[in-house]
């Protein structure tokens, strides 16, 4: 099989809660998002997408992504995109550093792979593990009292895990934890992401405010060594996210015993290839991962499931279903979220169609 063409699409995927804020006051109403459709010379054609959480979370952008995908057009003409791991080889050497551009060219070159063998990708990254995925809902930088009712609000739709936005102002942030914890039931999971926002010293004043709390605080600080100063006076579990980019930072927070848990994200890796790595390292690390990507749609989200799903139940913090915080699909087939969980699909690849009503003309065309 060879790749003839590939399509770029951009659509918006706007924000169903209206505006979705983090850590430092950051915010986005709606996802810029790029759908990457790899033509082959049989009949089968692979889809994968890209979706940056606006251009201030990971140094990642809608914009950058679509450039990106030019400049490695040339190199993936005529290539076998089943051939995952020479393509990410040929991608790595083309294009140096830049994760997230490449990561909706592997997912295609996936989606590829799973309906040429007729085989669902979570049957190729490992086979199925379990019923389903549990989910965590994000609940976007509010007042206090409003974070708690979302937490509730979003109980009643059937989750369980909670990640409250936090990494603003410390004393707000500790009047935050303090009343989504009053609201939480027994089984339920909470976490503070601070999404790298507080100094070190904002970090220790919340750690010490909560120490009395059953919360996970994650990725405190953009800084790595200032993550591991606030991990070492707290008792509380501790997840990494921002800062866990690679197989070299796994391994390294993994020798300094910095966390607990690792948020895995597709894109941050560089795709699903990369993602399987680390996923494999983690689980025989006996670390827990939240299994997710930065942002997206149904094609991230189906990307997202079957990744999650071929995942040792045992090492699955928790996944995310971003398709349903967007009020626009970009693919029928998706995984939908049934009581806090979701499935990986059953058909060949991703599972997905993509709705060319929502993803209109491509921006651009290599061939
Ligand atoms: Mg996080």
């Amino acid at each position: 099989m060879k790749i003839t063409e590939i399509r770029v699409y951009q659509v918006d995927l706007p924000l169903m809660e209206g505006r979705y804020t983090w850590s430092d006051g950051r915010f986005v109403e709606v996802f810029d998002s790029t759908v990457i459709e790899l033509v082959t010379d049989t009949d089968l054609i692979g889809y994968g997408e890209i979706c940056p959480l606006g251009p201030f979370y990971l140094p990642a952008y809608g914009a950058g992504a679509r450039a990106g995908i030019g400049e490695l057009a040339p190199f993936l003409i005529g290539k076998d995109p089943t051939a995952v791991g020479p393509i990410n080889s040929m991608m790595d050497t083309a294009l140096l550093g830049h994760p997230y551009v490449k990561s909706g060219i592997d997912m295609a070159c996936w989606d590829l792979l799973g309906k040429v063998t007729g085989k669902p990708v979570c049957e190729l990254l490992g086979g199925r593990h379990g019923e389903s995925v549990e989910l965590y809902r994000a609940i976007s930088q509010r007042p206090a009292d409003e974070m708690a009712e979302n937490v509730a609000k979003y109980r009643d739709e059937g989750y369980r895990k909670f990640q409250l936005k936090v990494g603003g102002d410390p004393a707000a942030d500790i009047a935050r934890i303090r009343a989504a914890s009053e609201v939480l039931k027994s089984g339920e999971t909470l976490v503070a992401d601070a999404n790298t926002g507080w100094r070190v010293d904002a970090a220790a004043r919340v750690v010490n405010a909560v120490r009395d709390l059953d919360v996970y605080i994650e990725q405190p600080c953009i800084s790595y060594d200032h993550c591991l100063a606030t991990r070492r006076r707290t008792q509380l579990p501790f997840i990494l996210d921002e800062c866990v980019d690679g197989v070299d930072m796994l391994l390294r927070a993994h020798a300094d015993n910095a966390m607990d848990a690792i948020n895995l994200k597709i894109s941050k890796v560089g795709g699903l290839s990369k993602a399987r790595l680390i996923r494999d390292l983690a689980v025989s690390l006996q670390l827990p991962m939240v299994v997710e990507d930065s942002w997206g749609g149904d094609i991230i989200t189906s990307a997202i499931a079957h990744l999650a799903h071929s995942t040792p139940e045992r090492f699955r913090f928790s996944s995310t279903d971003f398709n349903s915080y967007v009020t626009v699909e970009n693919a029928s087939g998706a995984p939908k979220r049934l009581d806090g969980t979701m499935m990986a699909g059953t058909e060949p690849g991703l599972g997905i169609s993509p709705n060319f009503d929502n993803l209109g003309k491509p921006v651009a065309t290599y061939a």
